[in-house]
This record gives structure tokens, sequence and C-alpha cells, in this order.
């Protein structure tokens, strides 16, 4: 067992009230991983008092439902935040008022928030890090509690295509399958059955995609096209990694106008420039090859498009420039 680990299920051992918290606007892996938490911690400790917090999310409820807390009235509660590396995106948890935080991430570092804090960048899922945890640290984890770690793992990884060096993510999967004999044939249609709007609206994003000379893909959607196809604004974000393997774009970004909170949001994949520190000067950040953005000026979109263009053409330059430099036999 590594030490934070042990360290983690001491803490849990000690405390009698646990908040898990995760970012905003959040993904199968930030819901799955802080319910499937929740769910082995009063499995483990029927007694505890254990919450997991944030605003629901309807597409996401077969997962499992979320808690409200008043956390005015916690007495020495413990916050675990996960799958969040900066204070200012924990969804519906004031770090300030906890007797003590932990993180658990994959996510580079950014905010210090923890007495604990347990990143492993190359982890990948969030929900990859909590098996780790429930299995060296011999917690249950009964059908539900698995089937949601496993979907958690599937969507972030892109079905297994981005996993940790050395087979780490399909080992932990295997002991996690073998140990709650879940049937991942029954499990996979939660996350992969679509409706066919939904299947349109990609197309629509598809044909309508403009693609620079550098490898850039981009689309604005407007608000028209989402009621068109009897979408919500947080579809494009689903669709997101659907554009990956496509020969003519290493990078790509969709853009959608949220309403309420009046703010562009976007949604960046790539599949080799380094795009989160590009994202960070636009209100964003996320790993190195998946990223987002909150932009609240419409000029600013063209302006982070011309700055992932000009990474696109600097990172095909620097491919060129490095097979130049191979020896020839
Ligand atoms: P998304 O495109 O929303 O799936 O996000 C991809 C990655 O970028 C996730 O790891 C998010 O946590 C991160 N991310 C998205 N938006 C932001 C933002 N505004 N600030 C920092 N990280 C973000």
């Amino acid at each position: 067992m590594n030490s934070k680990i042990r360290a983690i299920a001491r803490r849990i051992k000690e405390y009698n009230d646990i908040v898990i918290a995760r970012h905003v606007g959040p993904d199968p892996d930030a819901v799955a991983s802080q319910i499937a938490l929740r769910d082995a911690i009063r499995l483990r400790y029927p007694s505890k008092n254990v919450y997991a917090v944030g605003a629901p999310v309807n597409k996401f409820k077969y997962y499992g439902t979320l808690d409200k807390v008043n956390e005015d009235k916690l007495n020495n509660a413990l916050l675990f935040v996960l799958d969040c590396p900066n204070i200012s995106r924990i969804d519906s948890a004031d770090v300030t008022k906890y007797k003590e935080v932990i993180k658990i991430d994959h996510h580079p570092f950014e905010d210090k928030m923890g007495t604990i804090e347990w990143i492993e960048e190359n982890a990948s899922s969030t929900c990859e890090m909590v098996t780790e945890f429930l299995i060296s640290a011999r917690y249950r984890a009964n059908k539900e509690i698995a089937e949601n770690l496993f979907l958690g793992v599937v969507a972030d990884s892109d079905r297994f295509l981005f996993t940790s060096p050395g087979g780490k993510t399909l080992e932990l999967m295997s002991i996690l399958i073998k140990n709650s004999k879940i049937n991942i044939r029954d499990v996979y249609p939660k996350l992969l059955l679509r409706p066919l709007n939904e299947v349109k609206f990609q197309s629509y994003i598809t044909e309508h995609m403009k693609v620079t000379a550098n490898g850039f893909g981009s689309l604005k959607i407007d608000n028209k096209t989402i009621t068109k196809y009897k979408v919500d604004s947080g579809t494009a974000s689903n669709l997101v990694n659907n554009f990956n393997n496509i020969e003519e774009i290493i990078c790509w970004a969709l853009v959608s106008y949220d309403e309420k909170n009046k703010v562009y949001k976007v949604n960046i994949r790539s599949r080799g420039p380094v795009i989160n520190e590009v994202a960070a000067k636009y209100n964003g950040g996320g790993h190195a090859h998946a990223s987002g953005a909150r932009i609240t000026k419409a000029a600013d979109i063209e302006k982070l498009f011309k700055d992932l263009d000009a990474t696109c053409k600097e990172y095909k330059k620097s491919l060129k420039e490095s097979k130049k430099e191979q020896p020839t036999e």
C-alpha cells in the first residue's frame, strides 16, 4: 500500500463527518468517483455521515443521487476534493469550512488545498485512483460501486485508449471486475447508448468544422442549432472526444454558449500539441491533451483559435525538425 493511501485510510477512520466534492461542470469520472468513494466508505463504516455534493446532472443520474449538506452545521468534518486541481472550480464545497481536506486527482497540480494531496498525473482517471485505493486499503466494492468506477475509467480513458503506463489501469480493472463480478456488457450501454438526434448533431459538427492547414479544427455552435437538433448546451462537451483520429486534425475546439452563466464554454482536445498552457490564458486549464476554457468576450474566442492554430503549426514544425535530425542509415 503506498503511503498516501495508508494516510487517507487512517483519516477516513478518524472522521465521523465526511464530504466528497468534485469539479463544476462534471464529467462521468468526477461524478462516478465521488459517488463510488462515498458508497464504499458507507459500506465499510455504516455509522459515519458521508455525503457526495455538487449540482446534480440529469444525464448522469445512473451513477446515483447526490446529497445536500449545510456546511455551517458540520463540525470537525473531512472534505475530499476529487478530480479537481483548483479551489475555484470545486462545486458546492468551501475548503475553509473543514478541519481537513484531502485531494485525489489526476490533473497537473494547481492549488494546494489539502493536508494530503494524492496526485497521479499518469493515472487514466480519478476513478482509477479510487479503485486503487479501495483495492489497496481492502475496502469492499459492491456491484454499484464497481460499475461506477468502471464507467468512470472507460469514459476518461476514452475506452482504454489513454491508460496508465505499464498496464496498471487494465490490471486494476481486472481485479475490480473479478472481485465484484460485474458484467461489463451490461454496463457499457449506460455510457454509450445515444439518441439519434445527438448522432445527427455530431454529423452537423463534422460537416461544419473549419480545419486549417496546420491541422486545427474549430466550430462555434450557436443556440439556434442546439435547439434545432434538440440537444442541450452541454452536448458538445460530450461529443468532443469523438473527433479524435481524424488524419487532417491534430487539435480541435468546440465552443458553445452557456446562456445561464453568460459564458462561452470551450472544449479543446489534441493528439499532439500541448494545449493546457494555451487554455490557461483564457480562464481555462486541464490536461496536456484535454483542456477547457470559459470565455466571456466573443472576441477572445478568435484569439484562442489563433493561439491554438499557432500551437499546431509549431508542433508540426518541431516534428519535421526532429525527423530531419534523425541519422539516416
Ligand atoms: P472538458 O472539455 O470540459 O471535458 O474538460 C477537459 C479538461 O479540462 C478537464 O480535465 C477539466 O477539468 C479541464 N477544464 C475544463 N474547463 C476548465 C476551466 N475553465 N479551467 C480549468 N480546467 C478546465
